[in-house]
């Protein structure tokens, strides 16, 4: 008798079958088809053109960070459970022979390593602050910033990856613009879902905060009303998956980073943020696995 696996892992034992995503052997990490990168490109597409309406200067990141933006964001002391950080060998010969026996004996050998001056990028706009630093133009200015990001959440839900394309579009500058940004990027990015055939609503949110500490960290991003999700049923219809969140960060990146305003204020900042790969699988799942037989307005709205 077949025991039924949890809708998660039967879902991505459907994406898996179809060949859409590719086990690499590690939950959370996937190898994308050419038909799910078609899907995935064609939403990053959708993004583009908001950039591109708002003037937004565009930055393609790497999936790495540097240490020292990193060290700046205080990540490390919110969310510690999700980070990855890059090690190296900068070891001489000795260290080398020591490497290679440890690799033979099936041993400790990244123990051997040292931190690099990289780690995983957790979020898109994360590199972009320190490129701000400085004196804004009137008005600030607005980004489009998009990459591969990484959390360390192995899970079997499809939609939980540990590397993920995230989209996102950030001003920097006043406060009243960035409150503005946060609220009008909300509504333009339901918008945008539910033009694509998915039943997106918004809710207030707050990030995943670790241990007791961050427990209070959770409840006053609820009460102050700082963060925003669009949430849709992929997998449960009780517990909807997270397909974008809107963020007001206030003075938050803007303090450390040394971004000023015009008239030399810390700068205020705001990102809307979309998580590519879970509005794909979330369309797969809406429309089928086969994009071609998708409805024509949807096709319309991604492909042309
Ligand atoms: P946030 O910074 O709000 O946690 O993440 C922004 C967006 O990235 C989320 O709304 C979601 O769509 C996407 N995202 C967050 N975590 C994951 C994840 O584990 N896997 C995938 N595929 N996307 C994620
Ligand atoms: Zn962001």
């Amino acid at each position: 008798m077949r025991i039924a696996a949890d809708p998660y892992t039967e879902l991505r034992n459907r994406l898996f079958e179809a060949e859409l995503l590719f086990s690499t052997g590690v939950d959370g990490l996937y190898g994308r088809s050419d038909t799910y990168q078609g899907i995935a490109d064609a939403v990053d597409h959708l993004m583009h053109r908001w950039g591109h309406d708002v003037g937004a200067t565009v930055v393609h990141l790497p999936p790495l960070i540097a240490r020292s933006t990193f060290d700046s964001t205080d990540y490390i002391r919110s969310f510690p459970d999700l980070v990855g950080s890059v090690h190296v060998f900068n070891g001489g010969d000795r260290d080398h022979v020591e490497l290679v026996r440890r690799v033979s004996a099936g041993g400790d050998w990244p123990a051997l390593l040292e931190p690099g001056e990289i780690v995983l990028s957790p979020a898109a706009c994360y590199s972009l602050y320190p490129m701000c630093a400085g004196r804004l133009p009137a008005g600030g200015r607005y980004f489009e910033v998009s990459g591969y990001c990484f959390r360390h959440e192995p899970s079997t839900d499809p939609t939980r990856m540990q590397a993920f394309k995230m989209h996102e579009i950030v001003y920097v500058g006043e406060p009243d613009t960035a409150q503005r940004h946060r609220d009008d990027s909300l509504a333009r990015g339901l918008s945008i879902l539910t033009d694509i055939g998915l039943d997106v609503t918004a809710t207030p949110a707050n990030d995943p905060f670790f241990g007791r500490l961050g427990a209070a960290l959770a409840a006053g991003q609820l009460d102050e009303g700082l963060k925003f999700e669009g949430v849709t049923a992929i997998c449960s219809d009780d517990r909807p998956t997270a397909v974008m969140s809107a963020n007001c960060h206030r003075d938050h990146f803007g303090a450390p980073f040394g971004i000023e305003t015009a008239t030399g204020a810390v700068a205020h900042s705001a990102c809307v943020g979309f998580g590519v790969d879970r509005i794909t699988i979330a369309l797969l799942v809406r429309h089928g696995l086969d994009p071609s037989t998708w409805p024509g307005p949807v096709r319309a709205r991604l492909f042309s």
